[in-house]
């Protein structure tokens, strides 16, 4: 399940040092993902497993001076269970605070995390508007389920959008907007072209252009609601 271990990271989870665990393997194919060791199956195959005991002894020697912990991917909720078990573990043996990075196609296990009161941060990737979730082998009814079940628990969510020339526009921003009015962490993303799953980076948008996303968000919802990362 985890490929990945990155010991100290001050940028990925909000406000704390964490440590960051990469698990591979997702169900989707965003354009711009530049995890390709973590989503191809010709690259993840020979990439060294680590498993959760040498995982959790890494994280107990961090214990005194990281706050939190990150799993991030490919799309971790693909393993179900195992991460069901692993986060137990996180909470309890290791009692560190754990962040979740989703593309939030499996609305159901993210409610049981939930239910269970297993995460204490989300930070969900909404990748362009509904009819243009098939582009990237998605399906906007699960993502929709998804956004109804963090509705109820908006304080510890960040919905994330990456401004891909190639999958998200003003139009599609638009198209989205209804799903984005309960929330109150949206970060605007800058893409970063450099190699990625389509085999051939786009120029970023313009600066301009990413001003112009955000007057779209920011006539919905509070400017101090939006984060530029661009
Ligand atoms: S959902 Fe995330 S990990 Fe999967 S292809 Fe898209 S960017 Fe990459």
């Amino acid at each position: 399940m985890i490929k990945g271990f990155r010991g100290t990271s001050l940028v990925d989870y909000p406000g704390k040092v964490a440590s960051v665990i990469y698990t591979y393997g997702c169900n989707f194919r965003c354009p711009y993902c530049y995890n390709i060791e973590l989503v191809l199956p010709e690259y993840y195959r020979d990439l060294p497993d680590l498993s959760e005991d040498e995982v959790i002894e890494k994280l107990r020697f961090r214990r005194d001076f990281i706050q939190g912990v990150v799993i991030t991917g490919g799309e971790p909720t693909i393993w179900e269970k195992r991460l069901l078990f692993f986060i137990e573990r996180l909470k309890f043996d290791v009692s560190l605070p754990v962040k979740l990075d989703t593309n939030g196609s499996n609305p159901k296990f993210l409610k049981l995390l939930l239910d269970e009161k297993l995460l204490d941060f989300i930070a969900l990737d909404l990748k362009t508007s509904p009819e243009r979730y098939r582009e990237i082998g998605g399906n906007f009814e699960t993502i929709k389920e998804t956004l109804d079940i963090l509705q109820n628990h908006k304080q510890m969510v960040e919905i994330r959008l990456t401004l891909y020339p190639g999958l998200i526009d003003e139009e599609d921003l638009k198209m989205l907007l209804p799903y984005l009015k309960p929330f109150q962490k949206i970060a605007l993303q800058r893409y970063i072209p450099e190699k990625n799953l389509s085999g051939k980076p786009l120029t970023p948008y313009t600066h301009e252009k990413h001003e112009a996303f955000f007057f779209i968000i920011r006539d919905l919802l509070p400017e101090e609601f939006i984060l530029k990362r661009y």
